[in-house]
């Protein structure tokens, strides 16, 4: 794989995670504040589309384009529940209408709101890791099964993890050390499966 990978996220815990799943692998990651691409407007249209495949190659090749043609891997990730019929999915980020102050706040209120009285809580988190570069385009997918919480339980990771119990782990991800979330998280899962993919393409 190339010297050093944009990572394409402004997103601070998805950061955090990222950012070691590719140094253990000899390769440098930087985000998009450290290479020194400001934010615009634009980059908020992106993640439009009805899957997460489709926005996470939308962000990826938006960066490599504003980047000058640095390999650039992005995703689009979201949680997923049963009983809403797969709500909030793509729309995670902004489900609940925030956009300022404490949106993962929010969109959490909302959460333990519309799942008050429901029979299943089962849950999955979805992420979609996308890679840009080198003549190539590559898109691959984790998933990680889980529950909804009634209360939230630790205050590691970001977004909805307080109130994401994962089996496997047998703790929430807001309870989890970043080691063991990425360990099976989608996340992990979804850019474990796309380096594999990059470094298989490279012997092509
Ligand atoms: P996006 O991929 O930047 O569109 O954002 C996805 C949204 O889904 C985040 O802002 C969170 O609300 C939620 N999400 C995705 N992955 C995670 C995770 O690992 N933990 C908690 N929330 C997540």
């Amino acid at each position: 794989m190339s010297a050093a990978v944009l990572i394409a996220t402004r997103n601070e815990g998805k950061l955090r995670e990222l950012i070691p799943l590719f140094t253990a692998r000899g390769v440098r990651a930087v985000g998009l504040e450290e290479w020194g691409i400001a934010y615009e407007e634009a980059e908020d249209a992106l993640e439009s589309f009805a899957t997460f495949e489709e926005n996470a190659v939308a962000k990826a090749r938006y960066f490599y384009e504003v980047s000058g043609g640095v390999a650039t891997v992005a995703d689009d990730s979201g949680l997923q529940v049963e009983a809403l019929g797969g709500a909030p999915g793509v729309r995670s980020k902004r489900w609940a209408g925030a956009t300022t102050g404490d949106v993962d706040g929010a969109n959490n209120a909302k959460l333990v709101r519309e799942l008050a009285g429901k029979g299943s809580r089962a849950a999955r988190y979805v992420c979609a890791a996308a890679y840009v570069g080198l003549g190539r385009e590559l898109v691959r997918r984790g998933e990680v099964a889980g529950e909804i919480l009634e209360a939230a339980r630790g205050s590691g990771g970001f977004g909805y993890d307080p109130y994401f119990f994962a089996p496997e782990l047998e703790r929430s991800f807001g309870e989890a050390s970043l080691e063991a979330k990425g360990a099976i998280s989608h996340r992990g899962r979804a850019f474990a499966a796309l380096v594999e993919a990059i470094v298989a393409s490279e012997s092509d």
